[in-house]
Order: structure tokens, then C-alpha cells, then sequence
């Protein structure tokens, strides 16, 4: 299976410019099978979309919802992610393996360390990566509290995965994920994974990145 690992809507992050609808069909035309939605947790975001905690987690989910119920439409099975932003600092952090009730129980995320939000991430069997750690302004943050980081796929972003590689010799121990990081229809189907076994749901992509059974869908023009 192909899945997406990395993809914004504009109905969750104001920064894409693409709507559930215009992702679900552009993916589905470019052979993906699976999409982990990942808009992003922001603070300053999340005080934008309501007054109480509800508010907020509710409208976050609009842009995973609306993919999720088209679904069948595209054929595509659609799965909650969350790219999120630790206060103070500028990196971007990727969780997968969470579900809605999850955000509805942790709200404040974001005022989490990273040593906190890991743990919190295994005590559900969820994972946690950083997102393009080389691209500007963001540098690699604390590695003993990362399962992984991420070879963003976006083109003309500025990833420098060749400092990724340089880096992560010191840091063998962590696991790799692959994402096209879309926010828009020119930057659909750049990067995700490719899995031999068939999965349902976001717990079992989990439980074959954690037995790395994954392959990553990467290419050299991504730097
Ligand atoms: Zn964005
Ligand atoms: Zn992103």
C-alpha cells in the first residue's frame, strides 16, 4: 500500500491552500491508497479556532472529518495525524498512532516538553518524529526524545536531507518516516510510505513502522 504520511487541508491549517475534497481526488489520481491527515497543532492556531477546549480540538478535526467522509468517493482510507508546534521554539514534531479522544484529553499539547509529550505518545502505543529537522529555521531537537525524524519530501523547501543523513549517523537508534508535507495540489504524491502488508487503520501503519516494515518513498530532488 502507498500511504501519505505527511498532508495539510486548508480547512485545518490556513497555511494550504488545498480544501479535503481537492486532496482526496488529487491523491487518489496519483495512486495513493491511504492519507495520515496532518494538520498542524498549533497554540496560536488553536486560540484562532475557539474559546474552550472543545471548540478548539472540534474545529482542528474539520479538515481530517470532511477527508475521512470521502472516503469511499476516492477510495482512499483517510487516518488522523497531528504536525505539532512545542512552545516556544519553531520545530514541528509529527504523532501518529493518536485518535480523536486523544486530542479531546490533552488539549495543551503544545505546553508539553518533549520528554513529556513522548512518553505520553508511548503510554498509547503512539509514535513521535520530528518533521523536516534541517529546513530553516528548524534544527534537530533532542534526538533522546524523538522515535524519529522525518525526510521531507516537499519540493523547493529547503529540506537539506543531506544534513538529515550527516546528522543521524551519531543517532542510528531512530526510526525514519517519509512526507510530501502538501499544502497544495502542486505538492501532491511527493513522499509517504510503501507497505507489503495490507492495514485498516493508523495503529497498524504504527505497528509496522515500529517493526520497520515500512519503505520510505524518497527522492533525490527533495534537499
Ligand atoms: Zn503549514
Ligand atoms: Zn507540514
Amino acid at each position: 500500500m502507498k500511504i501519505e504520511m505527511h498532508v495539510h487541508t486548508s480547512e485545518g491549517s490556513p497555511c494550504a491552500k488545498a480544501d479535503a475534497e481537492s486532496i482526496m481526488k488529487a491523491y487518489a489520481e496519483a495512486g495513493y491508497d491511504a492519507l495520515v491527515i496532518t494538520n498542524h497543532f498549533d497554540s496560536v492556531l488553536l486560540n484562532e479556532f475557539g474559546k474552550t477546549d472543545e471548540e478548539k480540538i472540534e474545529r482542528y478535526l474539520l479538515g481530517y472529518r470532511k477527508a475521512k467522509a470521502a472516503e469511499e468517493k476516492y477510495g482512499i482510507q483517510v487516518m488522523l495525524g497531528v504536525e505539532i508546534r512545542l512552545e516556544p521554539n519553531e520545530e514541528d514534531f509529527l504523532i501518529y498512532g493518536i485518535d480523536e479522544d486523544f486530542l479531546f484529553q490533552h488539549p495543551d499539547l503544545c505546553f508539553l516538553s518533549q520528554e513529556e509529550i513522548l512518553h505520553l505518545c508511548h503510554s498509547c502505543g503512539a509514535l513521535f518524529y520530528q518533521a523536516h529537522p534541517f529546513r530553516e529555521p528548524c534544527v534537530p531537537r533532542e534526538p533522546e526524545f524523538l522515535d524519529g525524524v522525518e525526510y521531507n519530501q516537499r519540493p523547493n523547501s529547503g529540506n537539506h536531507n543531506e544534513k538529515l543523513d550527516e546528522w543521524r549517523k551519531a543517532y542510528p537508534e531512530l526510526k525514519l518516516v517519509s512526507g510530501s508535507d502538501c499544502h497544495d495540489l502542486d505538492q501532491v504524491g511527493f513522499g509517504g510510505i510503501e507497505t507489503e502488508k495490507d492495514v485498516h487503520n493508523i495503529k497498524e501503519v504504527v505497528a509496522l513502522m515500529k517493526e520497520e516494515k515500512i519503505r520510505l518513498i524518497v527522492s533525490t530532488d527533495s534537499n
